[in-house]
């Protein structure tokens, strides 16, 4: 099948096709029947018309997508990286359909073997006795649906395996090289020794530091925010408070299988998430099932200032005391853990420097509460969307406008996502009373049984996996696809 103006075309059936648009400008999943008459193509990689330079700062989750998608395209592409060491702070990440369907098309399958573990289900628990109250199937049912898994996996796993893929396809990677310095209209770097290095195009994927604080501190001996935001969006918009923090932690998966009480968590691999109470509990398997990780949100005063790794534990604790029992038991495994404020970037209307020659992506741009699960994901977005963009221009007078839709684009996706992880925190932390009774009455549909199940409710959920819309829109979302949209429908 091939694509004319626009237009699905196949040989006989071009007569009953022809006119059906291949992206169409409003929300349908109606035309998906037709990706099973396409060939598998997407194996076949075509490089951009233009081949720019480009450097990225930052080896993030979100810079090192970010250089694969570009240079897949056969972008020239230099990462750099302050860390004088490369890795990831923290245990567990979700990769939802969304980001994993752009990395497998990149390529990134063979580094993930062995890595990776595909849950079953996201289960959602009450906090005092951990029934189930909502229950979304992720495999097979969000796999068929959205064309592409949805990973857990260990954070080191994922940033390595993107690291190595990254560097399969020709991208190249500078460590103990911290950004000083941007100049947007050239555009180049300054580096912290007084190296220059101009490109055509630079990619600020930063991060947002002061999520990391306490540890990047540690690590990097900085704690300076993005420097980069505040040259595109010309002021310097800090990252909220959000009066949340998170523990993070992981548990030996042997230790919880010795326990009878608790073995039943890790014989079927599901995300289990209890709710309430102004706080939630986040846990899967890692690591192909070898480790148990668990992200523990609670509110966080401004008292809560101690260092002290027993004295984080014993707070811990106390925070889920009088949780049901077999999570008490799980979070009484846990002998380390770090302990991380969330922050919240407030939207930011635009991504793009006035130069057009300098980008943000990723946490710098859009930092949002992990509560969707989207934070990385949207990065990864990012990079894919940007690389789309530049691969549509036929020449450089054209990379102006494609970046401009780049930016429209992932302005109003991350900051949506945004809205939606704020608003999963709401829901999580009702307090027992009329709005959870409300929400666990609308999510019932979901673990009740045929009979007793009310279907009319089916479809709409307070649980953001299951909703149809949010779970379309968000897991089915294809940020390639969507630039290619966006520039069908542009005004020429
Ligand atoms: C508790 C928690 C759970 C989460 N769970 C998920 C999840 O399940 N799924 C998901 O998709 N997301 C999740 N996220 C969000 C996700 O971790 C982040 O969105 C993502 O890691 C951001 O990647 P980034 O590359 O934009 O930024 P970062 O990871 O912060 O990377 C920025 C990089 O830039 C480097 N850098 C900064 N300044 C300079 C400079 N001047 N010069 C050179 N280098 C520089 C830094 O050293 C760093 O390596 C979670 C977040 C938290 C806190």
């Amino acid at each position: 099948m091939v694509k004319v103006n626009g237009h699905f075309c196949n040989g006989g059936l071009a007569s009953s096709l022809h006119q059906l648009p291949v992206l169409p400008s409003y929300p349908t999943n109606s035309l998906e029947f037709l990706r099973t008459l396409q060939p598998q193509a997407e194996n076949i990689v075509t490089q951009s018309a233009v081949a720019l330079n480009i450097i990225i700062v930052g080896a993030g989750l979100g810079g090192l997508a970010t250089a694969c998608a570009l240079a897949r395209r056969g972008h020239h592409v230099t990462v750099y990286e302050q860390a004088n060491q490369l890795g990831e702070v923290g245990a567990g990440i979700q990769m939802p359909p969304n980001s994993a369907r752009l990395l497998l098309r990149w390529g990134l399958g063979e580094f993930l073997q062995g890595k990776v573990v595909e849950p079953t289900s996201v289960k959602f628990r009450r906090w005092q006795n951990g029934a189930e109250i909502g229950c979304t199937r992720l495999f097979p049912d969000h796999r068929q649906k959205f064309n592409a898994p949805y990973y857990v996996v260990h954070r080191a796993h994922f940033h390595d395996a993107l690291y190595r893929l990254a560097l399969k396809l020709g991208a190249e990677v500078e460590i103990d090289a911290k950004v000083r310095e941007y100049d947007p209209e050239t555009p180049s770097i300054t580096l912290a020794n007084g190296r220059i290095h101009t490109a055509d195009l630079v990619v600020a994927a930063d991060g947002e530091q002061t999520l990391h604080s306490a540890l990047l501190m540690l690590i990097i001996g900085t704690g300076i925010k993005s420097i980069a935001r505040k040259l595109v969006v010309g002021d310097d918009i800090p990252p909220r408070k959000t009066g949340f923090a998170a523990y993070r932690a992981t548990v030996d998966v042997d230790k919880i299988k010795a326990d009878p009480d608790i073995a039943w968590i890790v014989e079927h691999p599901n995300i289990n998430l209890w709710i309430g109470n102004g706080r939630h509990a986040m846990t899967y398997p890692i690591a192909s099932g070898k480790s148990f990780n668990m992200v523990l949100s609670h509110p966080q005063s401004d008292n809560d200032s101690t260092n002290s790794l027993p004295e984080i534990l014993e707070e811990m604790r106390r925070h889920f005391k009088g949780w049901d029992e077999r999570l008490s038991r799980i979070i009484s495994l846990i002998h380390t853990t770090l302990k991380w404020p969330l922050y919240n970037l407030p939207r930011i209307s635009t991504y793009l420097h006035l130069s057009s020659k300098l980008i943000l992506l990723g946490d710098g741009a859009h930092a949002m509460l992990p509560y969707m699960s989207q934070g990385a994901a949207m990065a990864i977005e990012d990079g894919a969307a940007l690389a789309h963009a530049l691969h549509l221009a036929t020449s450089r007078k054209e990379i102006d406008k494609m970046l401009r839709i780049w930016d429209n684009t992932r302005v109003q996706r991350c900051s949506q996502m945004q809205e939606a992880s704020s608003i999963n925190g709401t829901l999580w932390h009702f307090q027992d009373g009329p709005e959870q009774e409300a929400r666990d009455a609308a999510m019932r549909w979901e673990v009740a049984d045929e009979e007793s199940s009310d279907l009319s409710q089916a479809g709409s959920s307070p649980n953001q996996w299951s909703d149809l819309l949010t779970s379309t829109w968000c897991f089915g979302y294809d940020a390639e696809q969507e630039i290619q949209r966006q520039v069908q429908f542009s005004v020429p």
